[in-house]
């Protein structure tokens, strides 16, 4: 049996997804050569790239307007694209957590940078969400999951400047209003296939609005107008990810992804809550259904190595926190199978049993 796959990235894929990328490299139908060793010119390749951006777009529901990019570099390379392309003066960031300071610190590089609110007074716990911004920014940048302090935007916010947003943890996961957003970005690593591609969805008429100039693999519109393929785009990635998409078509879309997802943290938030060892970090009305984070009550503490040792003896993987949170966090991912969820909450009340009648058996 395959392990209990919670890592929070690289993480789960689907098994449609693994297989058929796996059949893709050992040779294309169509071409009778591998995904990996073709042309990104050829024909095949150039119509499978076609075909995950108009799944994509499908799936999101993305409006006339806007492009879809696959590019190389990771959601960490957006951090210093979006204010190369957007910020001419001055930018409004929300600080919610490790990776929106990241995008903050490179955005320093190109000018004014207001961090208009954060949640660092309580370690990142929640998503803030009384803020002014001001009138004359050149955009509002958000980070809508993030992954290391399980914390998640559960709407989008409604403000009257273009938005930037990172949503390399929660893209698919559940509906997004695309039209609100002038640039959204993300790897790939979490909710759509291996690591090293990342997906753009720009809104084409929201460039040209900085008067530096920029070098060509760093500038958007490079690669709206070759369409993803002014260098060679991560062939074999985006491949992969065509695969999930597919994959996620057959499940029904976005809603039923969501619905799926919600039922799922649930089941875990709800044994975070009655369970009597454990609590969740994050605030309730704040809480990702992609990364659940908790740690031990106070009086358990010590158990905390013990209980990592219990759980993976029983095949979990992936559930140790990140050090900035400490104790436990279970990704629980689109491709992650309810039966991965309900098996996590059996070890956390097997081993509250044993812990309670003093009769813990490893
Ligand atoms: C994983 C992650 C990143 C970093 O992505 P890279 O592809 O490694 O650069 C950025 N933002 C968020 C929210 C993430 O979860």
């Amino acid at each position: 049996m395959k392990k209990h796959n919670f890592y929070a990235g690289p993480s789960i894929l689907s098994d449609y997804t693994i297989k058929n990328t796996a059949k893709g490299i050992l040779g294309l139908d169509n071409a009778e050569l591998s995904i990996m060793e073709i042309s990104h010119r050829s024909k095949e390749c150039t119509e499978m790239v076609e075909e995950t951006i108009s799944l994509f777009r499908e799936l999101l529901s993305i409006p006339k307007g806007y492009s879809v990019l696959f590019l190389g570099g990771g959601a960490s390379t957006q951090f210093c694209m979006v204010p190369y392309n957007y910020l001419n003066k001055k930018a409004a960031y929300i600080d919610s957590g490790s990776w929106s300071g990241k995008a903050i610190k490179e955005a320093r590089f190109f000018g004014e940078v207001e961090v208009v609110a954060s949640s660092e007074d309580r370690n990142y716990c929640y998503i803030p969400k009384k803020y002014d911004v001001p009138k004359d920014i050149d955009y509002l940048h958000i980070t809508t999951n993030n992954t290391i302090f399980g914390t998640q935007y559960k709407k989008d916010p409604d403000v009257k400047v273009p938005m930037a947003a990172d949503m390399s943890s929660d893209i698919f996961s559940r509906y997004v209003d695309i039209s609100k957003y002038d640039i959204i970005y993300g790897g790939a690593q979490k909710n759509l296939g291996p690591a090293g591609v990342t997906f753009v969805i720009i809104k084409d008429d929201s460039l040209g609005r900085v008067e530096r100039p920029i070098p060509s693999m760093l500038n958007y519109k490079t690669h709206i107008d070759k369409e993803s393929m002014y260098n060679t785009p991560p062939v074999v990635n985006i491949f992969a990810c065509l695969q999930t998409l597919k994959w996620y078509r057959r499940l029904g879309g976005v809603q039923a992804i969501q619905k799926y997802n919600e039922k799922k943290a649930g089941l875990l938030y709800d044994e975070i809550d009655r369970n009597r060892l454990f609590k969740g970090t994050a605030d309730k009305k704040d809480r990702s259904d992609m990364n659940i984070t908790f740690v031990m009550n106070e009086e358990f503490k010590e158990l905390q190595t013990e209980f990592l040792e219990f759980a993976s003896n029983r095949g979990m993987v992936g559930i140790k926190g990140h050090r900035s949170v400490g104790g436990f966090r279970a990704s629980t991912y689109n491709a992650m199978p309810i039966d991965s969820v309900m098996a996590l909450v059996e070890v956390m009340q097997e081993y509250e049993k044993g812990v309670l009648n003093n009769n813990l058996k490893k």
